[in-house]
């Protein structure tokens, strides 16, 4: 993964834009905020944070789920910190004026074609999966799902109307030679900096881009990475073996149709939607940048938006992956997510409270997190 090269820049620091977003967005930006604050103190890391409105506030306040001076922070920032975006208020709104506009369009003007989910089990949380604790202890594995190509972008596609009168919808599943290689790079490259094995997934028995996608995902790896293990898997296989057996997987390369559903699959392998975070990563761009968004997996959740309970580990993972993905600095993410860990073993927001642990809420997760960092700062 390449990462930012601070003295080629000649920057002073990271520069990070942060959008925090509607309902518990700024509640778990917060603690995330708090976690950069300590890494500045503590570990001589500068954050040059920029913020900016998104989704219903900027609606609100700017006229736009996005406004295009926030694009263009977006596009000189060498990472964005999002939060969540949507809420009710604006649910009557068109289509094409809602909250999530704000963050769908970075991810398509920034070309994040990569959307890296991580779904890893906590001891501390093996009994919060849905499947059995045996099952589950110990997974930690990625689904990287092609983000910007394949059957929800493919033309035409529309609903039409045949010669005799009906009408019939038509989607296209198309991949480009270009669209299948940088995707499979990154997973590639993810790999080689975990347990170098791949397995890339597609209906190449039955649709002729999935033959393309095997074929072009087997040269690269034949070419560039052999020292990675890449298996090809069928889509309803991999499926299936992702709940019988999700520890033999390491990175899952997906194309966006398939992805889709086996990222939400693996979600649920870890337990709660509050502690999964995710990167959406594009081109590598001057200096050897890559335009990269992190964000929790969840949503704005405003059942619960304003009442100080929402868990903010999810961004704080996802600002970890910043730290690993975006800035190379990998043993700092590794302090931050055993931080985590430690902190999971005494205490629990709501979504993840069991018998064992004090119930917290959002700030006193954070406290914990912090208390965690110094006692293994030493
Ligand atoms: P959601 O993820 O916001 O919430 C689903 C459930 O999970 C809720 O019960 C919520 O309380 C709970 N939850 C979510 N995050 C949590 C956390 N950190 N801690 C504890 N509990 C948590 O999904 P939803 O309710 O379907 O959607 C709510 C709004 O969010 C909608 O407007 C939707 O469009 C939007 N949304 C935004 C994004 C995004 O910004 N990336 C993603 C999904 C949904």
């Amino acid at each position: 993964m390449l990462t930012t090269n601070l003295n080629a820049m000649n920057k002073a620091g990271y520069e990070v834009l942060i959008l925090k977003g509607d309902g518990i967005g700024p509640e778990i930006i917060a603690q995330a905020e708090r976690v950069m604050d300590w890494l500045e103190l503590n570990r001589n890391i500068r954050f040059l944070r920029s913020h900016a409105l998104i989704g219903g506030e900027a609606i609100d306040l700017e006229g736009a789920p996005i406004s295009d001076a926030t694009m263009q922070k977006a596009f000189a920032a060498d990472a964005i910190l999002f939060g969540a975006v949507g809420g009710p208020r604006w649910e009557t709104l068109p289509f094409d004026q809602r909250p999530e506009r704000g963050i769908l369009r970075i991810r398509k003007e920034l070309c994040l074609f990569g959307n890296i989910r991580l779904a890893k089990t906590y001891d501390a949380l093996v009994n919060a999966s849905t499947l059995k604790p045996e099952i589950v202890k110990g997974l930690d594995l990625i689904v990287l799902r092609e983000n910007v190509g394949g059957m929800y972008f493919g033309e035409p596609r529309g609903i039409m109307k045949a010669s005799d009168g009906s009408l019939f919808g038509l989607n296209t599943h198309i991949y480009t030679d270009e669209q299948i290689l940088r995707v499979a790079r990154l997973a590639f490259e993810l790999a080689r900096g975990r347990r170098k094995m791949v397995c890339s997934v597609d209906k190449a028995n039955v649709m002729e881009s999935g033959e393309l996608w095997r074929r072009r995902v087997q040269e690269l790896h034949d070419a560039e990475f052999s020292d990675i293990t890449l298996v090809h898997m069928y889509a309803d296989n991999c499926s299936m073996q992702l709940v019988r057996q999700p520890k033999q997987f390491d990175v899952i390369l997906s194309d966006n149709l398939f992805g889709d559903m086996l990222s939400d699959q693996a979600a649920m392998l870890a337990g709660s939607l509050g502690m999964l975070p995710s990167a959406s990563v594009g081109p590598i761009g001057p200096y050897g940048v890559r335009a990269a968004l992190y964000e929790p997996i969840h949503g704005s959740a405003p059942d619960i938006a304003g009442k100080g309970i929402a868990n903010p580990l999810a961004t704080i993972l996802s600002l970890a992956m910043m730290l690993r993905l975006s800035f190379g600095l990998t043993a700092v993410a590794t302090l931050v997510e055993r931080a985590v860990e430690s902190a999971l073993s005494s205490v629990g927001t709501p979504d993840i409270i069991r018998a064992d642990v004090r119930r917290v809420g959002t700030v006193e997760m954070g406290d914990a997190v912090l208390s965690q960092l110094e006692n293994l700062k030493k």
